[in-house]
This record gives structure tokens, C-alpha cells and sequence, in this order.
């Protein structure tokens, strides 16, 4: 017997993981490579959302958590795939200026924004009205760190490559059985995956497509992210990502000659150096109605359970819900009503 049964092995499902493998539970994870939102993620921890120059949702609590996460993962592992990296802001004009010295009196924004202004970054993007710092910003390689602990997962015996069968489920009061094992409890981890399932669909996922074009420049030698209309940070060897795409209409997985020609055009206002596109990749982002995760217990069969809804903040946001969800299962301590999924319980859910 198990303890748990983990469908998904991005973000949401690894860091569960993770998290039960620290506290010596048995487990078996399921992924069949169907989505691709974590792998083809960013991987920026940034608390700020450079649009507005506000705070990200408890950006603040989840950075902290999020970094001593990572790093102990990389412990565990031997591997590294967290870095410092900075990121700058483009401003477009002296209002937006205004804007950014006027969101340092916000003292929970403040220690994220430097309000030195950094009057020119790099010979080939220019910025006629300077550059913002944003403080404490790191990324973790989101693809090396997956693959990483899949491998470790593997070694275990821990990981089934495959697709989770929905039908072959059998749900009683005191356990589950799925094919030939038995477990306490399942955790649905299946980001935009989830419409498939019969027993979480009844959720708000929305859904927000995103892609990445991956350029090559030599001359650009950029060492930090940007972020005017399009952000761009270096990916190694002369190569930059360039991205991300919000398209909320959009729920085919692949990359499209649309983003690619968008994001081309934006990073042409940005940079003033040849470039060529040499890759693109797209993912659905697990978005959702009221803009906050899905976490919880099914409300008929008590060991079901998901962890989804990251949206657009998965690396931020995982590490923190992960021990919300564990804390709940194993000692009864009370989800966040704003990511608890009883709160769609009434009006979305009907009872078999
Ligand atoms: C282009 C892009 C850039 C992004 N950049 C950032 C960023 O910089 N910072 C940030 O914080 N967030 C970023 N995000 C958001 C972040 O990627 C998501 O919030 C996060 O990846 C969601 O993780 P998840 O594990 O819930 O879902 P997913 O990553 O979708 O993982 C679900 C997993 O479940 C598996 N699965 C699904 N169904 C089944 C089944 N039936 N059986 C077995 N396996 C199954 C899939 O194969 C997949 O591995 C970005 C997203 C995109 C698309």
C-alpha cells in the first residue's frame, strides 16, 4: 500500500513529490508527457509584475519559500539549477518613471525595486527613458530541474512514463486502487491536463497559451533580462529566449506562425542587432477564473485530491502550495480559502 499516488510530474506533481519524499512517504508518480507548461516555463522567480510595478500574489512569503526550496533540492540532488539573474525594466516614458519611484513607497514592493535608475544597459537596446533594477530575482532552469528529479524518481522505481487511465480507478472509503496498485490517496497534478479528468473537471481551468521563440544573436552578449513589450533573457551560447505569449483563446499545444511573427516584431523595438530564430515553444498555462490556484479534496471522495491552478507563476507559487496541500492531508491544518477548491464547491460542482 501506498501512501500516495501523484498524477503529473510538472511543477505541481514534483514539488508534491518532492516534499514526500522529505517526509518519507511512499509514492508513485504517473506523467505521460502530455503537457508542457513547467519544461517550456521561464523559470523566473520575480516578485513583481512589470507591468504595473505591484506585487505578485504573496510574492513576498512564496519568493522565500520558494528559494530555500530549490536550494535544497539542489542539495539533495548534487545538481544546480538555480542562479541569480537580473532583471531590468524598460521604461517607456517619464510618467512610467514616476510610476516606478512612486510604487517605492509601497513597503512590501519596495525592497524589490531599486529606485537608482540605470541610464544605459547595453549597446544594443537602447532606452531613451532608462532601465529599472528589480531586486532579489533568480531563475531556476525549469526543463534541467524536472529532468533531474525524474531521474531520480526512475532510480527509486517511483516513476511510471505513462498516462494515468481515469476509468481504471477504483475509489473506496478507505483506499484507492489504480491497476495493480493500492494507495491511500491520489493528487491530481495534471495542469491544463485536468479538463481530461472526470473527477476534477467540473473546476474553472481557463487556460492561457504561451510560447517562447529561442534566438541566436552573437553580437548581443546580454548577460540579464530585459522586459519592455517582450522580455528576453540569455539561454547559454549566444542563445536568448524571447517571450512569453498571453493568448487565451488558443488551446492547441504546438507553436504558432502568429507568436513567432508577434514576438519577432517586439523584439525588433527592443534589440538593434541581427538575430535568427532558431527555435519556439509553446505550453497552456493552468490558468483560472479568479486568477488563484486550485488546491484541495474532492467534495465526495475524500482521498482525491488536486494541486493545480498555477497560472502564470508555477516556479513562484509551487513550493508554497505544495506544503499547504501537504499540511492539510496530513494534519488537518485549514487551505487558504483563496486557493481552496471548496470555494467553487456550490456553484460548479454536481453531486453523482
Ligand atoms: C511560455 C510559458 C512561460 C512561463 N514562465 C513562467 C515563469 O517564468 N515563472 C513562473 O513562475 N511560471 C511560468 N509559467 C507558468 C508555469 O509554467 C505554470 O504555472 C506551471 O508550469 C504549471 O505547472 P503544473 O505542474 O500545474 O502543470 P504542467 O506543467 O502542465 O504539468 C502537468 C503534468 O501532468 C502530466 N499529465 C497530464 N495529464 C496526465 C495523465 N492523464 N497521465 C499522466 N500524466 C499526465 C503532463 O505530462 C505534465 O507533465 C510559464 C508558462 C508558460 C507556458
Amino acid at each position: 500500500m501506498k501512501d500516495y499516488i501523484i498524477v503529473g510530474a510538472g511543477l505541481s506533481g514534483t514539488t508534491l513529490a518532492y516534499r514526500f519524499e522529505k517526509a518519507g512517504r511512499s509514492f508513485v508518480v504517473f506523467d505521460d508527457g502530455s503537457q508542457e507548461a513547467s519544461r517550456v516555463a521561464g523559470g523566473f522567480m520575480n516578485p513583481v509584475i512589470l507591468k504595473r510595478f505591484t506585487l505578485a500574489w504573496k510574492a513576498d512569503e512564496h519568493l522565500e519559500k520558494a528559494y530555500a526550496f530549490y536550494s535544497d533540492m539542489e542539495m539533495h540532488l548534487g545538481k544546480q539549477f538555480l542562479s541569480p539573474l537580473e532583471i531590468y525594466r524598460r521604461f517607456y516614458s517619464v510618467e512610467e518613471q514616476n510610476d516606478w519611484f512612486s510604487a517605492t513607497d509601497n513597503p512590501r514592493v519596495a525592497p524589490f525595486l531599486d529606485p537608482q535608475l540605470v541610464p544605459q544597459l547595453n549597446e544594443h537596446i537602447p532606452g531613451k527613458y532608462s532601465f529599472g533594477k528589480v531586486l532579489k530575482t533568480s531563475r531556476i532552469d525549469p526543463r534541467y530541474m524536472l529532468d533531474s528529479y525524474a531521474e531520480h524518481l526512475r532510480e527509486k522505481g517511483w516513476l511510471q512514463n505513462e498516462s494515468f487511465e481515469y476509468d481504471d480507478l477504483k475509489v473506496s472509503a478507505s483506499k484507492v486502487t489504480y491497476q495493480n496498485i493500492s494507495a491511500r490517496n491520489v493528487i491530481f497534478c495534471e495542469g491544463f491536463g485536468l479538463l481530461k479528468n472526470p473527477f476534477f473537471n467540473y473546476l474553472p481551468l481557463k487556460g492561457n497559451k504561451g510560447e517562447y521563440i529561442i534566438i541566436k544573436a552573437p553580437r548581443l552578449k546580454l548577460e540579464v533580462g530585459v522586459k519592455s513589450s517582450v522580455f528576453i533573457f540569455p539561454a547559454g551560447d549566444d542563445h536568448y529566449a524571447v517571450g512569453a505569449t498571453y493568448n487565451n483563446t488558443d488551446k492547441t499545444p504546438g507553436p504558432t506562425t502568429e507568436a513567432r511573427e508577434d514576438l519577432v516584431k517586439k523584439l525588433k523595438d527592443l534589440i538593434n542587432v541581427e538575430f535568427e530564430v532558431v527555435d519556439q515553444v509553446a505550453g497552456l498555462r493552468p490558468s483560472t477564473i479568479d486568477r488563484r490556484p486550485l488546491v484541495g479534496r474532492h467534495p465526495e471522495y475524500n482521498n482525491l485530491y488536486t494541486c493545480n491552478g498555477f497560472g502564470s507563476r508555477g516556479i513562484l507559487i509551487a513550493p508554497s502550495i505544495s506544503e499547504e496541500l501537504l499540511n492539510f492531508i496530513e494534519e488537518g491544518k485549514n487551505l487558504d480559502p483563496e486557493t481552496d477548491i471548496s470555494r467553487f464547491t456550490q456553484k460548479w460542482y454536481k453531486r453523482n
